[in-house]
């Protein structure tokens, strides 16, 4: 594809796409994660591709559900790692997480291109690509059962950024803390997780570093209220009611 104009109404969109189309090539992303993403700029259109009042919300409880964590991971996937692969490393450096490969169209050759590519841009350690030590959630009926014994399995609280509703009910009912990150405020991930930022991840991982940031001196008490007060179900409510009066404006 040619020099994207900034002119064009459409231009981060086609920018955001174009990352993608290169992950396609290098190997890290499927046909199926392309599918995936037309499906989230849908909904970042409908958004109007902006962070919304409801997605800051969710940032800040994210933020602070994060600083609490004793074992933050954070689950990679190819259009993750092809979309945000520094701020990912950023994001695990803040939280001081593990980055885990986490494939729904699992192969050891792409989890290990995924890997090579997350280190490149900065980190030492990537969770998920070793057999030996993987492990599996009984509660996932497909190849994504699989897990790290360092990582996901041992965690208390997991980032799963564009995940399949099993697997995100799946981690709930083992009783992990779940963070996610998806366009859909109707997917089954977003309703079953604990904490559901509504944005696009290219928006979306860079707030929640600067969060992080902002809330590192709070008490573990102020933490602690921050995610007590925070509503996943009222969220997704108050952000469908966004969307469809957004729509009813550009329908005038
Ligand atoms: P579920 O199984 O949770 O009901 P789904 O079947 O839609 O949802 P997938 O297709 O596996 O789930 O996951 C893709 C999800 O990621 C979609 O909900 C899509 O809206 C979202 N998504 C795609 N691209 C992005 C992006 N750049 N930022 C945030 N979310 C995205």
């Amino acid at each position: 594809m040619g020099k994207i104009s900034p002119r064009h109404p459409r231009a981060e969109s086609l920018r955001i796409r174009e990352r993608l189309v290169e992950g396609f090539k290098a190997g890290l992303v499927v046909p199926e994660g392309l599918a995936a993403h037309g499906r989230g700029e849908a909904f970042d259109y409908i958004l109007g591709e902006r962070t919304t009042k409801q997605a800051e919300r969710a940032i800040e409880a994210a933020a602070a559900m994060l600083l609490l964590a004793e074992r933050p991971v954070i689950s990679v996937n190819g259009n993750v790692a092809a979309l945000v692969p520094v701020e990912v490393v950023q994001l695990a450096k803040a939280a001081n997480a593990k980055i885990e490969v986490n494939l729904f169209h699992g192969s050891a050759k792409r989890e290990a291109a995924i890997a090579r590519w997350l280190k490149k841009h900065g980190t030492r350690e990537v969770l998920g690509t070793d057999r030996k030590f993987s492990t599996r959630i009984k509660e996932v009926h497909s190849d994504r059962r699989k897990v790290d014994r360092r990582g996901i399995a041992a965690a208390d609280a997991v980032v799963v950024p564009l995940e399949d509703g099993d697997r995100t009910e799946a981690l709930k009912k083992i009783g992990k803390h779940v963070i996610a990150i998806d366009l859909n405020p109707m997917s089954r991930t977003a309703r079953a997780a604990d904490v559901t930022v509504v944005d696009n991840i290219v928006r979306a991982l860079p707030l929640i570093i600067k969060t992080m940031k902002r809330l590192s001196h709070s008490t573990q008490t102020t933490l602690r209220e921050t995610v007590r007060n925070f509503d996943n179900k009222t969220n997704l409510a108050a952000t469908f009611k966004f969307m469809l009066k957004w729509l009813r404006g550009l329908g005038k």
